[in-house]
């Protein structure tokens, strides 16, 4: 059970995880077992102990990930050293992740980081997978990442929904700050997981959740709001950019805000196209923000993570 009150299938386990790492789901079929998503990589430990101790003795076959942004795949390195397992990734990221070209994969942009990786297959939508015993469709689930996948299986009506929905919303939808579409996406993955008979959702991030009408309707009206104005999008990506780095490093000194700020691609670009203030005033607003929202506190010359 989970605190749903719905019951996974056996050959299935979540993991649910903070917000640096992504939740992880793994699945022990009678002859090959698979983990969803890996988590970021400074929790990879915990990751490797939270899968050795559920696979109970057995090995780990493979890896399949929604998304390669660092809190998804963070712990690839590490469970391929340990198990030698194959990894499938999206098909359209294949050729970056051959070259480990770190700029196209986002950790330069994000300023996160990812151990090299190496990968096996591709999956992409329309492709159709065994994982614990079960049939699972790929789907194509573009707008937070434009090459996301999410994993549909029907007769379980479950949903594995990445970070294209979660019961409040999604994640940022990072092409538009980049000036590319996201939104449009974004809007026809929602419609996609609207057709679909879906009893219990997955999330990236958060609890599973049942009520899928519910939260495909929160996050309608948040794309709404979002797409009315994008500085609301490029306002959010920054929040989310300094709470994921407050999250990894706990705390950091305030007046080297500004500094991270220009050197962070992500919250400059965002910056320059659509928030038009300094970084001292744009470092100053994102830390009032998180402190309002008690994600964060001062103390004294210091900015810490807080509890949210
Ligand atoms: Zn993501």
């Amino acid at each position: 059970m989970n605190d749903t009150g719905l019951a996974l299938p056996a050959s299935m386990r979540v993991f649910e995880r903070g917000w640096l790492s992504s939740n992880n789901v793994l699945f022990i079929g009678r002859d090959d077992t698979a983990l969803v998503d890996s988590g970021y990589l400074t929790h990879a430990p915990q990751t490797l102990a939270l899968v050795d101790h559920a696979l109970g003795g057995r090995t780990l076959d493979r890896i399949i990930n929604t998304h390669l942004h660092s809190d998804h795949c963070g712990g690839n390195a590490a469970l391929q050293a340990r198990y030698g397992c194959s990894t499938a990734i999206p098909a359209a990221e294949a050729a970056k992740v051959a070259a480990w070209d770190e700029e196209a994969l986002s950790y330069r942009a994000t300023g996160q980081q990812c151990a090299r990786f190496g990968f096996n297959t591709t999956l992409q939508h329309g492709d159709s997978l065994m994982l614990g015993d079960l049939e699972w469709q790929a789907l194509g689930a573009p707008g937070h990442d434009p090459h996301s996948l999410i994993f549909y299986c029907p007769s379980e009506r479950i949903l594995i929904s990445a970070d294209a929905l979660w019961r409040n919303g999604f994640g940022v939808i990072f092409p538009e700050l980049e000036g590319e579409s996201g939104f449009a996406e974004a809007r026809a993955t929602l419609a996609l997981i609207d057709t679909l008979d879906v009893d219990l959702v997955i999330p990236g991030h958060g609890a599973p959740f049942t009520d899928v009408k519910a939260a495909l309707g929160r996050a309608l009206s948040r794309l709404d709001y979002m797409a009315a104005d994008p500085v609301r999008n490029a306002e959010n990506a920054v929040k989310v950019m300094l709470k994921f780095l407050l999250l990894e490093r706990q705390q950091f000194a305030l007046d080297s805000l500004p500094a991270m700020f220009e050197a962070n691609p992500v919250i400059e670009g965002a910056r320059r196209r659509f928030l038009k203030r300094s970084a001292d005033e744009l470092a100053e607003w994102a830390v009032q923000s998180l402190v309002r929202a008690g994600a964060a506190r001062r103390e004294g010359g210091l900015l810490l993570n807080g509890e949210l």
